[in-house]
């Protein structure tokens, strides 16, 4: 991904400069891993949003115990479900379990240029800066509503938000436009691929395992569709199709989990295989999941031979559409102006999977934009520069420009 600068240069930051930083400190000491409850931190910031005067909802997932948080700051004129843009983001973290920190992952600290915290790049930072321009916002009143978007469980699928642009497009909202503030780098991101991801079972036939001729093995079977996969991405890294604005400029093929086998003496019956198709648009992930497919079906009536009973079988278990804004589009103008970027430089694509693309699907026209670097996204010792901070920063007032009256 090509890092994009800022036209104007920004003057070197200190952490006393950054007017959100105690949103930020607040948000990042709510531990929000996805496994958790998120409801702390929607309480807090309901109460801090309705002391400005905004009503929030709430969609619940089936539990109750995580929630999204919607609320709309209304135009001048009182519109609220016309128009306007979503500043949308996820509560959400990833967990700090085994991980080697040095600092308190739910704690913020600055050291240096670079301030430490679980989701302070992933992706705390980007609703903090939009909650601390709330005020300035309804002050200089709205041309047109602007609406907060905090989900739960994006970091486990993307699963939280679904139900709240169900419940956008149920209550008749139509906004013009999203900014998904994930780590970009402050880049605008105009396109990412998408992901289909299976669960690939191999059945197979127990027997001792002296008597290989009396069974089917599972996990060598599995082994042989594993590379099977492996040769169709490396024919797709060869040959592509390429999209060279993309870090990863091919359509990739990967396993992430196999499991399979119970012991050295006895061949196995059972054989998981959990793998993925990431697609840039030139690619179908149906077709290529046909090539896996067939590949697959070419093994069965050896293992038939053997043993009738046996058999490879498919699951899809989750689909994250991608998605492509054009770079002439009104929100993406809009984003390339306010994060101060040259949309030639400016204007980017990534390889992992966001919310943005199920707003695109609802008809939402949605870039990707928010400060840090998805290199430092789930790691240990999580860190975002102060200069990315006062960037977004800097982002949101230039927004506000665009979208006040006064
Ligand atoms: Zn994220």
């Amino acid at each position: 991904m090509n890092a994009p600068t800022p036209h104007s240069a920004l003057a070197p930051v200190q952490a006393s400069d950054l007017a959100a930083l105690p949103l930020i400190e607040k948000w990042i000491s709510f531990a929000t891993v996805s496994r958790d409850s998120n409801l702390a931190l929607l309480d807090w910031t309901e109460a801090y949003l309705n002391d400005l005067g905004i009503q929030c909802s709430r969609t619940y997932d089936d539990s109750g115990k995580k929630a999204n948080l919607w609320a709309t700051l209304p135009a001048h004129d009182g519109e609220t479900k016309v128009g306007g843009i979503v500043l949308s983001g996820h509560t959400d973290v990833v967990p700090v379990d085994g991980q080697p920190w040095n600092t308190d992952p739910f704690q913020v600290t600055v050291i240096g240029d670079k301030m430490y915290g679980r989701g302070v790049t992933d992706m705390k930072s980007f609703g903090a800066t939009a909650l601390m321009m709330v005020p300035e916002l309804l002050k200089r009143q709205l041309k047109r509503p602007v609406h907060l978007a905090f989900s739960y469980d994006e970091e486990v699928g993307c699963i939280g938000v679904r139900r709240m642009i169900a419940d956008m497009v149920a209550q008749g909202f139509k906004p013009a436009g999203c900014i998904v503030g994930e780590p970009t780098g402050m880049q605008v991101v105009i396109a990412h691929k998408g992901k289909h991801a299976y669960k690939t079972t191999v059945h197979g036939f127990e027997a001792h395992s002296s008597l290989t001729p009396l069974g089917v093995n599972a996990v060598e079977i599995a082994c042989e569709f594993v590379a099977k996969l492996k040769s169709m991405h490396r024919t797709l890294a060869a040959n592509g199709p390429f999209d060279p604005i993309y870090d990863v400029p091919h359509t990739t093929v990967h396993t992430g989990v196999i499991a399979g086998g119970t012991a050295l003496n006895i061949i196995p019956r059972e054989c998981e295989v959990t793998w993925e198709i990431r697609h840039h648009h030139m690619n179908s992930p149906e077709d290529l999941f046909a090539q896996a497919k067939d590949f697959a079906d070419s093994l069965v009536p050896a293992m038939q031979a053997v043993a009738p009973g046996t058999g490879i079988t498919h699951e899809l278990k989750s689909v994250l559409p991608g998605f492509a804004t054009e770079a002439d589009s009104e929100i993406a103008q809009l984003c390339f102006h306010c994060a101060d970027v040259d949309p030639q430089s400016g204007a980017g694509k990534v390889s992992f999977g966001t919310e943005a693309a199920l707003f695109h699907q609802a008809g939402v026209p949605t870039i990707v934009c928010g400060p840090g670097h998805i290199a430092q996204a789930h790691q240990p010792n999580e860190w975002v520069t102060l200069e990315q901070l006062a960037w977004c920063e800097r982002f949101m007032r230039r927004l506000a420009d665009q979208l006040c009256v006064n």
